[in-house]
């Protein structure tokens, strides 16, 4: 056991009271841990602002000055504790709703304290609420020039006395003794090829930095090191399967001559070709393939998933389409099958509402290998589906599939594991993809079909709406179809039905003249098919909709996208959303509803969707304004769980890491050079963790 896996009761001046507080608040069970945690931020003791320059849209600022007329106020739950600062230039007040007592035991009149928190303007004056507060004291000779600050909670803050300057007097203490223990975990060609802190003074300047230089440096060195070892695992992991895991061989593609030659309507687009290249090479390794395919909407990937399938069929192998809407199963059933009939191949489909008699015959169709492909929804995970041979498994829009409906797909063959295609339309970005997906290969479609017209995006007030209806008017009267889009929000079901009929019904008041659909979550299967189905047949012009139309749903007629309440939905969900058009030769439209009243972050996305029509960008976008654990899926993915760093900042670093971890494999597959035992040494150190990476997407 090494130095690092000592209990935290055992470190001077924590004693078995607080190391449950630690362990409880904190999840600090060790020295590591300790060491571990990083502060958030850094008191820098050279940069104050003027109090008189206070305003509101400053983030969060640290002055200088004198404490006076502390005093505590109301009564009860009301009673707050306040303080007026000043620094000459003007007066500050700071208002505590928490922790009245403690404070009053502190906070000292006449002390020149360094004040940090968010201000804001009350009554003309500015104010603080809950800010921290340093006492200035003279700087110590030997004193770090950045104070760290660490994250507490407010129950250890308030109850226990372990603030921020408590952990970093613990953290000062350990790393006294900590340093000679630690192991250097990279190699000397690692630290010297990319001009690395070593680990120890890394350490040291982390939490106490000498100069902005040397935290620098030692920030680089720990979030190199960080990311490298989780690139490392998905790299060694994703050959560990290769080398383990045999796939069927599709060698063969006599249909797929004949496909390309005389069935498909149209030219594939250079990215398409590539992207099948990517895969047919796959299908020769004898390996098992597990490959993500990211293309923008409207980029063509079910051709590329067809195209697959029909090499699955030419050797002798069954493949399925799973898909994750009734409606989009449907879609692609009706596409795709036109294509099978034409080559004499049999393509079944299956979702939720497929009849018992009818699926009684597809299940046994499956097992005689007489079905050659099926399309569905999850209903083609339940276990009485069996095929006599699968040979490749595709997920559209993979994002809405969890992990553990995904590997029910790999059950599906007992003697070969089938390749794994995932799509997602969902533009992942590269940093997060490396992360997310880095176990597996990726292949991007990164070219719409030619002559398609870029969307025109434009954000209307509600106010506006008589314009905007006129618009629709118009574009009806051209033959154009439109989409009127409503938000859903899970918490409140209701309320969204509401503005979805109360829409609808303005709709159909606005428009007597045409013919209108609805589609939402709330409807029977059949329903929403028949309504769709009427869309799709032209037999309406306008489909009110919830977001239930978001995914997949292909209609090149559809030329107008409107999005009503367009603040209360994502980036990435709106892109999707304006993917539903601009699929036909016509020019189309998005057009972005709100109220006036917008947070600044809405109105970060409506002028990104404005400005540009590039998914990957949007993307980018999106990962920074809401940050990696909030991107769908990520949350149960466990790998990120960072301590350091970022990966909506450290894009760079993570591009870095992974090709030095890509390096090493190639270079070293075993670990087995004396120059890399301080990596090896590093891994067998690593708790070994429950995910099994293999078996997820
Ligand atoms: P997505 O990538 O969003 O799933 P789809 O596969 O639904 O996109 O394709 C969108 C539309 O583009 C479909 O109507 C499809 O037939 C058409 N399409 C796909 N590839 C091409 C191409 N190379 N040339 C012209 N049209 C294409
Ligand atoms: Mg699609």
């Amino acid at each position: 056991m090494s130095f690092f896996h000592t209990k935290i009761e055992n470190l001077r001046g924590v004693g078995s009271q607080r190391a449950t507080l630690l362990q409880k608040e904190l999840n600090i069970f060790t020295y590591g841990d300790l060491i571990q945690r990083y502060p958030f931020r850094y008191l820098d003791r050279t940069q104050f602002y003027s109090i008189v320059d206070l305003h509101e849209e400053l983030p969060y600022v640290q002055v200088k000055g004198i404490l006076r007329n502390r005093e505590v106020v109301g009564e009860g739950p009301k009673q707050r504790m306040v303080a007026k600062v000043s620094d000459g230039s003007a007066e500050l007040e700071l208002v505590w709703f928490k922790g009245v007592k403690w404070l009053q035991s502190i906070i000292k009149n006449h002390q020149e304290y360094i004040v940090f928190g968010k201000p804001t303007i009350f009554n003309g004056k500015p104010q603080m609420a809950h800010p921290e507060l340093e006492e200035v004291t003279e700087a110590k000779p030997g004193q770090s020039f950045l104070q760290p600050v660490y994250n507490t909670t407010e129950k250890l803050k308030n109850y226990h006395r372990i603030d921020s300057k408590a952990i970093a007097r613990l953290v000062f203490d350990l790393l006294k003794t900590a340093l000679p223990h630690v192991q250097e975990s990279l190699s000397p060609a690692l630290i010297q090829h990319y001009g690395l802190m070593s680990k120890a003074e890394a350490y040291q300047q982390i939490h106490f930095p000498q100069t902005p230089e040397l935290l620098q440096a030692a920030r680089f060195r720990l979030k190199f090191e960080e990311l490298f070892y989780v690139q490392l695992k998905l790299l060694r992991q994703r050959d560990q399967r290769k080398i383990t895991l045999a796939g069927q061989f599709f060698r063969e593609v006599p249909t797929l001559i004949h496909f390309y030659k005389n069935v498909l309507p149209f030219d594939l687009t250079g990215a398409q070709k590539r992207v099948i290249h990517d895969i047919y090479k796959d299908f020769c390794t004898g390996q098992q393939m597990n490959r993500l395919l990211q293309g923008d909407v409207g980029s063509g990937k079910t051709i590329v998933a067809f195209i697959s399938m029909l090499m699955a069929a030419d050797n002798g192998a069954q493949s399925c389409l799973m898909a994750p809407t009734e409606i989009l199963a449907d879609q692609h059933y009706v596409g795709l099958k036109a294509y099978a009939d034409l080559l004499g191949l049999k393509l079944g489909k299956l979702t939720g509402s497929t009849r018992t008699a009818d699926r009684r015959v597809l299940h046994e169709q499956l097992r005689s290998g007489e079905m050659h492909m099926l399309v569905g929804t999850h209903a083609l995970l339940e276990d009485v589906v069996q095929f006599r041979n699968l040979g490749l498994t595709i997920m559209d829009e993979q994002h809405r599939f969890g992990v553990a409906q995904r590997s029910k797909l790999w059950q599906k063959n007992p003697n070969v594991i089938p390749h794994v295609l995932v799509m997602t339309a969902t533009p992942i970005p590269r940093t997060l993809a490396m992360t997310l997906y880095g176990d597996l290969d990726v292949s991007v479609i990164d070219e719409l079909p030619a002559g398609r017209k870029p969307i025109v995006t434009v954000h209307r007030y509600d106010a506006n709406r008589l314009k905007v209806f006129q618009f629709v008017r118009d574009q009806v009267t051209l033959g154009r179809q439109v989409y009127i889009v409503y938000p859903l929000i899970e918490e409140s079901e209701t309320m969204d039905y509401k503005d979805l009929t109360d829409g609808y019904e303005s709709v159909a008041r606005a428009f007597p003249e045409f013919q209108i659909s609805i589609v939402h979550g709330r409807m029977k299967a059949e329903q929403k098919d028949f309504e769709m189905q009427r869309f799709v047949n032209r037999e309406t012009q306008i489909m009110v909709a919830t977001t239930v139309i978001e995914v997949g749903v292909n209609v090149p007629n559809a030329s107008v996208m409107i999005i009503e309440s367009a603040e209360r939905f994502g980036l990435s969900q709106l892109h999707q959303l304006r993917g539903r058009v601009g699929r036909g030769a016509e020019q189309s439209y998005c057009i972005l509803m709100t109220g006036y009243k917008l947070s600044k972050d809405s109105r970060t996305r409506l002028e990104t969707m404005v400005r540009t029509n590039n998914g990957f960008e949007i993307a980018d976008i999106d990962l920074k304004l809401r940050g990696p654990g909030d991107l769908m899926g990520t949350q149960q993915s466990g790998v990120l769980d960072l301590l350091i760093a970022d990966l909506a900042k450290d894009g760079r670093i993570l591009t870095e890491s992974r090709a030095a971890a890509q390096q090493l494999i190639n270079a070293d597959p075993g670990l087995a050079n004396p120059e890399n035992l301080n990596i090896r040494r590093h891994i067998a150190s690593l708790p070994a963790t429950a995910v099994n990476w293999s078996r997820i997407s």
